[in-house]
């Protein structure tokens, strides 16, 4: 597998972009954010999708010259239609316009219709803790999981994820699909030739199994903590696809893409930001002060596994399964864009 550096596959995924007539800022910007959730150890979401948004630009699911339009606004609120652009284009001008609101009024919420594939949605939530706010973001997206005791598709992996500001401590990152996990889990499973966990997956007769074709072939990803998850699940549909006219995962109104909600909070109504932040690190390190259960080394906060893999990665350069690099390569020769450097060639 080759291990490349994150300006390499930055470099790549753009002239990549590029090639295919996309404008170069936004080939750049798409980029960043595939190789930022690379460099979090998300891999699911990392240059994985390189491929997969070019076959999108190929059959016109992602227009890169769209304008994101303005539908609807009050002073705490906005409805956005994206029109199709590049989902990283659509949730970070959302939650720019989420923080804006946010920092004027205490509260913003962006709600995007008919956006691409955004992407991790931490990228978008960060942004908000970034400036010393709450963020949130979820989305619903194409049909893959089950409900709880049922075997068919209705609902997507619909992700959520909140970030808190957390002091010295840096951040609170709660980021992760209401299923078990994400699908591009199990996809990245099928590119190395793995085996996945039980309790992922169902084939396509509502069996149990660990063989990530078995998605493919109809099968079904499940939710996350059985009915608890199921019931994140449907809000997610509803505030991400419904409230915001994208359309629920199983209606008719569905086409493909992200339907996304975004909210940013400010701290300052309820308490000092100072003396939330400080109680917010506090509490994060009453966690960490725990002894480890019986084969565990650690407890860990959500979002320290992230910051670990940056820190790592940043070091030791990027690994790419070898089924990924050599999508990537095909790409390369069907755009005439010359792809080499691997820090391990
Ligand atoms: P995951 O199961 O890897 O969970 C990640 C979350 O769990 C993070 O908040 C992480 O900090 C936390 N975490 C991990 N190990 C922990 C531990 N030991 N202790 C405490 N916290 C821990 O995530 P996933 O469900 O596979 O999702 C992966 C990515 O996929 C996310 O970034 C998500 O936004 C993205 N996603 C996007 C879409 C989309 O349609 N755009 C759909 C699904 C998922």
């Amino acid at each position: 597998m080759p291990t490349l550096a994150a300006e390499q596959l930055r470099q790549i995924s753009t002239r990549l972009f590029q090639a295919a007539g996309v404008p170069d800022t936004i080939a750049a910007r798409v980029s960043d954010s595939l190789v930022e959730a690379n460099l979090a150890g998300h891999d699911s979401h990392g240059v994985l999708r390189v491929p997969q948004y070019l076959e999108y630009l190929r059959e016109g699911e992602i227009d890169p010259h769209a304008e994101i339009e303005l539908l609807a606004e009050t002073p705490t609120t906005a409805l956005l239609d994206a029109h199709w652009a590049f989902g990283q284009l659509a949730a970070a001008e959302g939650m720019r316009l989420a923080i804006d609101k946010a920092l004027e009024n205490n509260l913003g919420m962006v709600a995007v219709r008919r956006s691409a594939h955004i992407g991790r949605l931490g990228e978008y939530s960060l942004m908000a803790a970034d400036e010393g706010l709450v963020g949130a973001v979820l989305c619903n997206s194409s049909m893959l999981a089950a409900p709880y005791g049922g075997m068919a598709r209705v609902l997507s992996t619909n992700p959520m994820s909140v970030a808190v500001p957390a002091g010295d401590r840096s951040v609170f990152l709660l980021d992760f699909a209401t299923t078990v996990r994400a699908e591009g889990k199990v996809r990245l499973a099928k590119e190395k030739g793995e085996h996945v966990p039980e309790g992922w997956i169902l084939d396509k007769d509502g069996q149990p199994t660990t063989e990530p074709e078995d998605l493919y072939d109809d099968g079904m990803l499940l939710p996350l903590g059985e009915y608890k998850g199921y019931a994140l699940s449907l809000l997610v549909d509803i505030l991400g696809g419904v409230l915001t006219g994208h359309g629920a995962t199983s209606s008719e109104v569905y086409s493909h893409g992200n339907g996304v909600a975004m909210m940013a909070i400010d701290i300052e109504p309820f308490c000092s930001r100072e003396r939330f932040e400080h109680e917010v690190e506090n509490l994060l390190d009453r966690m960490k002060a725990v002894p480890p259960a019986p084969g565990f080394s650690e407890v860990l906060v959500p979002g320290e596994p992230e910051a670990r893999s940056k820190a790592v990665r940043l070091r030791e350069g990027i690994l790419v399964p070898e089924k990924v690099w050599q999508a990537i390569l095909d790409e390369g020769e069907r755009l005439g864009v010359r792809i080499e450097g691997s820090l391990d060639a």
